[in-house]
């Protein structure tokens, strides 16, 4: 198990659940569109916010932040060591600190010693990207990865430093996986779990699950950042469902569906899409399936498992429990009606 580590009231490793991570992605220039961004993504379960730190005067923003959202803020720093210093005094809950730009020993003491003062926490986070040097083998990035945090680790630590989250984050799953694994063996900081530049949206959900998945379901990991080409909320929503999918949190409801075949005679994309947006909207935070399957022939026996469900027919469906039949609706209605049945629940 790893240590625990406080960010502002949030308790992040140790027995603690998985926790989620979000970006804030506004311009700073529109602080109307940050704040609603920032409450959007509360909303949406967002248990920590991060926020790129590119001038001194955006320090000043957390104390805007902070009127308007309870969760805590961390602001990320990269090459200037002030930054950090000015956004501890005001008022980040947690600084990020790259150790490939932020690295002159004495610089990173003070940013410590300041943090300490506060207690206030630092995730000593590097990215694959930012390596001058390129590596043919993701085993070697990985190790070369683990070294470097090692050394920034005994900076901080000889300050007596230890309220240390740290992340390893490659542009692929596998050198994440390999350097978090690593990491792992010899620490027991918590880790936070994140792919950088993961590209195109699909392609960026195929490989958080893939990387995150696959770490967290070996049990390491204690906050992740789904990172998206995509607006933030997306973010949010893929982290939920890959805690959902290994069963780490339950957020709600959890819709399964059948792929249709030639026997589904309606829309069932979009009914589908329709039901999850009642869903998100609703809040509804009962842990149970619901299935939602294209035809009367094979739905509800094939969605047995499912707490509830629904099948279609020709401009007609069923709801069905347990696999049984319970009720007979139109296609029109059903949104409305198996969302009542949900409710009951
Ligand atoms: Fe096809 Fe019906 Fe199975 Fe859906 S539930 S895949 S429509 S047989």
């Amino acid at each position: 198990m790893t240590r625990t580590v406080n960010l502002g009231n949030l308790k992040i490793g140790g027995k603690y659940p998985v926790r989620i991570k979000g970006m804030l992605k506004s311009p700073y220039s529109d602080i109307g569109a940050l704040v609603k961004e920032a409450k959007m993504l509360e909303k949406e379960g967002v248990e920590a916010l991060r926020m790129a730190i590119k001038e001194e005067q955006d320090t000043k923003l957390a104390a805007v932040l902070k009127k308007e959202i309870k969760v805590p803020l961390v602001a990320d720093i990269h090459f200037h060591y002030r930054f950090a210093l000015s956004a501890i005094d005001n008022g980040f809950d947690g600084i990020r600190l790259n150790p490939l730009n932020i690295s002159n020993k004495k610089e990173v003491a003070y940013v410590a010693c300041a943090a300490k003062e506060r207690r206030i926490p630092i995730r000593v986070g590097i990215n694959s990207g930012g390596f001058k040097k390129s590596f043919n083998e993701p085993r070697k990035m990985a190790k070369e990865m683990v070294r470097v945090v090692r050394d920034y680790l005994r900076i901080l630590e000889k300050e007596k430093f230890f309220d240390i989250m740290v992340s390893l984050k490659g542009a692929d799953a596998q050198v994440t996986i390999i350097a978090n694994r690593l990491f792992a063996k010899e620490f027991d900081y918590p880790l936070h779990l994140g792919i950088t530049a993961t590209g195109s949206f699909l392609n960026g959900i195929v490989k958080s699950s893939i990387g995150l998945g696959g770490l967290l379901s070996q049990g390491i990991g204690s906050i992740i950042r789904v990172s998206l080409t995509a607006p933030s909320y997306w973010e949010i929503r893929v982290a939920k469902y890959i805690l959902a999918a290994l069963d780490l949190r339950k957020q709600g409801p959890e819709i399964i569906s059948c792929p249709t075949c030639s026997r589904c005679e309606v829309d069932l994309i979009k009914i589908v899409d329709r039901f999850n947006e009642t869903l998100q909207k609703s809040q509804l935070k009962k842990s149970l399936r619901v299935a939602i399957m294209g035809c009367v022939v094979n739905g509800p026996g094939e969605a047995r498992a499912a707490d509830i469900g629904a099948a279609f027919g020709k401009k007609k469906a069923v709801i069905f429990k347990k696999g049984k039949i319970i009720k007979q609706t139109d296609e029109k209605n059903i949104i409305t009606d198996l969302f009542k049945e949900v409710a009951k629940l």
